[in-house]
Order: C-alpha cells, then structure tokens, then sequence
C-alpha cells in the first residue's frame, strides 16, 4: 500500500478526506483534479505486468521501475477527445495512433490504423472496453451511454462481444458515479450483458491466464472492482489475476475511481509525471467540461 497514509487523506484545500475505503456521502467535498485518471492510472501500473503476470496483491509496489503508458491510455485520451471535438472516432484513432506509434496495440489495430481506408475487423477484443470510459462520464443517461460506447466500438470492435465489452464498461462507470450500489451495477450488468459475474477472485485466479478477447476479461476486470475497498485494491485485484494486467487495471481502475469519488492524490500526481503533456492536456480539458460542470 502507499507509504504515507496521513499525507495521502489530508488535503490541505479541501479538509477531510476524498480518498478512503468507503464512497463519500452526498454533499461531501469533491476535489475535482483527481478524476478522469482512473484508467490512466491503472494502465501505467498494470503496464509492467502484461507480460509479467503475478498472482498476488500484495508483493508489488505501484509505478514499478519500467511502468508506461501504453495503447489503453492513448486509446482512451482519443475518445476523450472525440467528445470534446466532436471529431470522429476513426479520424482521431488514427492521429492519435501516429503521434504515439509504439504504444503497444495489437496487431489488428496497427493493421488498421495504417491501411489506407479504415473498415472496422470485426474484433472482440478487450481494446473497445479499454478505451470506453470517457462516454461513462459524457452522458447523462443509459440510452446516451449504450448508444454512444457502441459508436466508440463500432469503428473497429464491431463484432457482438467487442461492442457488449465497450458497453458493459461505459454503463458500469455511469452507474457507479451516479449512486449505485456494487450489488445493483452487478446485477444490472448481468441482466443486460449476460455476464458471470457471480464468481470470486480467488475462484478465477488459478487457472486464469492472457486473455484479450472482451469476454475473456471484462467480467473478471468488474469482478477486481467489486471485490475492491478502494482504488488501489481494485487495481491491485485486476493485475493479480495474471492476464492482460494494464488493460485489467484500467477497466477495474476506471470503475473504481467513478464510485471511490476519484483516485488518491498521490496516484494522480505521479499518473500526471508519467503522462505525455498533451494527452494530459485533454483530460483536463475533459474533465473541465464533462465532470467539474456536474458537481
Ligand atoms: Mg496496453
């Protein structure tokens, strides 16, 4: 866990504290610079262990020496950015694809990225989920937020299983950020998507292994959130199950931080050291219109 407790809860502008195990009550202070890095950050820590996995919580520290952003950051910028732009997804994928080239993307998205004329691939991998969470935070209702994480996925996911992943993440943020408990967003998420999501951690981290197909990861990326007390344990619960670590992280991260109120101060300060300055740049041009305008 991180070193300094005392100095990570107390925020000297606000007073007492955003960042704990339990969600703040209504009417509590929000500080409003610690959004929106949710997946970021779970990205940049789980980027050591895509090809490392470990099946523990416990042994590692977090922005562990060769920690990056990777694809799932750069991918989830862009989308930040078509909202903001109202610029369309394929047009923005493949900038932000150019400007950051060895990010760590699949073989199907370099493909596609670099063909001349860009026809979605039918994908169901975890790539439509990783890069959803902004549209969790843009809508204000569940029609809005289906409608536009199929938008996000169709460009390339368009396979069943690639649109329902990029779904089934943007609705479990929206629900989390807007009051749900985790047992409703468990239910609601396995009435609408068909997930089994019944299962334990420690049911599924024996014989689980890299998987980047949606189906193959998003329900155990929801179950670290459930099974979390905060942000960090819910990231912590994505790597250790020993698959696709950063794109793991930053689904279960990016729930977290919508129903935790935000990521501690220490994680978000040392996400933004990391970051390229222009990516960081849309977050927080991001942040200002889609989250600082609601509370
Ligand atoms: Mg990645």
């Amino acid at each position: 866990m991180l070193g300094n407790r005392w100095a990570e809860w107390f925020n000297p502008r606000w007073g007492w504290p955003f960042v704990g195990s339990e969600r703040l009550a209504l009417g509590e202070e929000r500080d409003l610079n610690y959004r929106m890095l949710g997946a970021i950050a779970g990205d940049i820590i789980g980027s050591v262990f895509e090809h490392n996995p470990v099946k523990s919580i416990h042994w590692f520290p977090l922005f562990m020496f060769g920690r990056r952003f990777t694809d799932d950051t750069v991918l989830t910028v862009a989308v930040a950015d078509c909202l903001l732009s109202g610029k369309d997804y394929e047009r923005r994928f493949e900038d932000y694809y150019y400007q950051h080239p060895n990010a760590g993307y699949g073989a199907g998205f370099h493909e596609w990225a670099r063909a001349h004329k860009h026809e979605p691939y039918n994908s169901w991998g975890n790539g439509s989920a990783m890069r959803v969470s902004p549209v969790g935070w843009a809508f204000d209702n569940l029609k809005d937020v289906l409608a536009e994480a199929k938008r996000s996925a169709d460009v390339t996911h368009n396979h069943p299983e690639g649109i329902k992943g990029a779904q089934a993440v943007a609705l479990a943020i929206f629900l989390a950020r807007t009051g749900t408990t985790k047992e409703e967003i468990r239910e609601y998420i396995t009435g609408s998507f068909g997930y089994n999501l019944g299962r334990t951690l420690d049911e599924i981290r024996p014989k689980y292994s890299f998987d980047v197909s949606c189906q193959g990861s998003v329900p155990e990326a929801l179950i670290s959130f459930f099974e979390s007390t905060d942000y960090e344990s819910a990231v912590r619960n994505a790597i250790s199950l020993g698959g696709d670590a950063d794109t793991m992280a930053c689904i279960s991260g990016a729930v977290a931080e919508a129903f935790y109120n935000g990521v501690p101060s220490e994680i978000a300060d040392k996400t933004f050291e990391i970051l390229d300055p222009q990516l960081a740049e849309v977050v927080r041009q991001f942040r200002s219109k889609y989250v600082c305008a609601r509370w």
